[in-house]
């Protein structure tokens, strides 16, 4: 018994819907997230950046301070190897050839004395000694490599045991004015002084520190362990790729524990590579604190924010329907079910604009039950109602269009908008309703309801109150002529024109 709904939707006052709210919401946490990961992401560039330049300025101060000692170092061995072939070096006392030789410089702690081996490796002259034991280090590696290279400069040797303590040997060819190899001269340094600059700064547990020499032997390492000492890294392609660069970094794997660390090397072209190590679990440590506390922080934000979301879009739902029956009950006629006249009114003013708009026409049908009172004063007022109910479900039972109105305009009367149909529509309508009721109410308690018909096509200006009371003449037209009839009414041209 419902008709006419069109227009309920379109002019109910905006209001905020559910699905609206939880859209807004998802949105607003989509937002919110999305701020929080770039800040999250930045504060862990932020960390990595720390990370890069510590370890940087780590690595700059450790292969300077090397490389200052081992320059020291060179250049006593380049005085000891000029100073040898030096004329009369061999005609003065051992004693002033020790003062001419050898410098302090290489005396210093950690390292080891220096000595002169003679083109077949016999030991000549020590730093430390004016009365050397014999000594052959005709088989050493560098004493080898100096022999065989008239061009070689300084050499650096693997780590070795030397006079009893781990060491690197760093030796120079003594070259005689004609290019003879006249023997080489050698010194150490011993790990101890790696020990003593290694200890001095502060690392982290999981740092490491790798010397290397320049084809990828391992000189000395912290953490120490004895058994990386010596190998060649160099086949490790990272490793032979920071070789090959001054200065740079690779994320890669610990060569010991396996953890992924950040490695960044200075100076490979210098005779020693530096190379320092950081976890990236310690560089991350602390954002991730961070990023724990501040995801668990949003997660409970987001999870507030949609239950309360989920709540108030229930409680707007439950609303709505409330003011949809609400409204439902405001525009019903309680005892027909059809529309009351308030509703009919404003369904009225809004069609009546439409076609006014669109030029097309519209009808309205007055319908009256016939000798109503009598039938109330005969059958009861219980009985009457009844009839209205019946008279009633046969006019929505003809009326199905989705614009159609049907009203109980008062008392014992209705009326039924329709909207787009022309005068014969409408006729055939009210024809159908009139023969609906009289059929319906077939027997000792037959019904009867004449009906006045009025259609026009209207234009602006016009108000349509002229409809209504068309047919509403139309209608006593219809009783006057004997009841249980329709009557088209007859709108003047002239009204149409005022
Ligand atoms: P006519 O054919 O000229 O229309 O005669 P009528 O008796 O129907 O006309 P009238 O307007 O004189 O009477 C209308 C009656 O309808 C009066 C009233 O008792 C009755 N009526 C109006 N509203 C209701 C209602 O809600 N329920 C019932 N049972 N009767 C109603
Ligand atoms: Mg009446
Ligand atoms: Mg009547």
């Amino acid at each position: 018994m419902r008709f006419g709904r069109r227009n309920s939707v379109a002019h109910r006052p905006w209001r905020l819907s559910a699905k609206l709210l939880i859209a807004s919401s998802v949105a607003t946490v989509i937002g919110f997230s999305a701020i929080c990961a770039s800040v999250m992401l930045d504060m862990r560039r932020g960390e990595e950046e720390l990370a890069r330049q510590t370890l940087e300025n780590l690595a700059s101060t450790i292969d300077a301070e090397i490389g200052r000692n081992i320059e020291l170092f060179d250049l006593s061995l380049r005085a000891v190897a000029s100073n040898m072939v030096a004329p009369g070096i061999k005609d003065v006392s051992k004693p002033i050839r020790h003062l001419i030789l050898f410098d302090h410089a290489a005396t210093a702690k950690h390292f080891g004395a220096i000595q002169v081996f003679d083109a077949d490796g016999q030991l000549t002259i020590d730093a430390s000694t004016l009365d050397p034991a014999a000594e052959n280090r005709a088989d050493e590696e560098y004493f080898r490599f100096h022999r065989d290279r008239p061009d070689a400069g300084l050499f650096i040797s693997r780590p070795m045991l030397h006079r009893g303590a781990y060491a690197i040997v760093l030796s120079r060819r003594i070259t005689g004015n004609d290019g003879r190899f006249l023997g080489v001269v050698a010194g150490s340094i011993r790990f101890s002084y790696f020990h003593d600059l290694f200890g001095r700064l502060q690392l982290g547990p999981d740092d490491t520190i790798s010397v290397l020499r320049q084809d990828g032997t391992l000189i000395m390492r912290t953490p120490f362990d004895l058994d990386l000492i010596g190998k060649n890294l160099g086949n490790l392609p990272a490793v032979r790729n920071a070789m090959s660069v001054p200065s740079g970094w690779y994320t890669g794997l610990g060569a010991v524990d396996q953890e992924p660390r950040l490695f960044i090397w200075r100076d490979s072209t210098r005779p020693l590579v530096v190379l320092v190590g950081k976890t990236w679990s310690s560089i991350l440590s602390l954002w991730r604190t961070e990023a724990a506390r501040i995801g668990a922080i949003m997660l409970a934000l987001i999870a507030f924010v949609l239950a309360v979301t989920l709540f108030l879009a229930r409680e707007i739902s439950r609303r709505a329907s409330a003011e949809d029956k609400l409204e439902e009950l405001a525009t019903t006629d309680a005892l027909t079910g059809l529309r009351n006249r308030r509703k009919f009114d404003t369904e009225m003013d809004s069609e009546w604009r439409r076609a006014t708009r669109h030029k097309v026409p519209v009808s309205l049908l007055m319908i009256d039950a016939d000798h109503f009172k009598s039938y109330n004063d005969t059958f009861g007022h219980q009985a009457g109602d009844e009839m209205l109910v019946g008279i009633a479900i046969c006019i929505s039972d003809s009326v199905r269009r989705a614009g159609d109105c049907a009203a109980r305009y008062g008392g014992e009367e209705f009326a039924v908008l329709l909207p787009g149909l022309a005068a014969p529509e409408a006729v055939g309508v009210a024809e159908t309703i009139r023969a609906k009721v009289q059929q319906w109410s077939e027997g000792p308690t037959v019904a009867t309801v004449s009906i006045g018909i009025a259609s026009l096509t209207p234009v602006p200006n016009l108000d349509w109150s002229i409809l209504v009371k068309a047919a509403d003449t139309a209608l006593y037209a219809a009783k006057a002529g004997g009841r249980n009839q329709s009557v088209l009414a007859s709108i003047p041209q002239f009204l149409l024109a005022a």
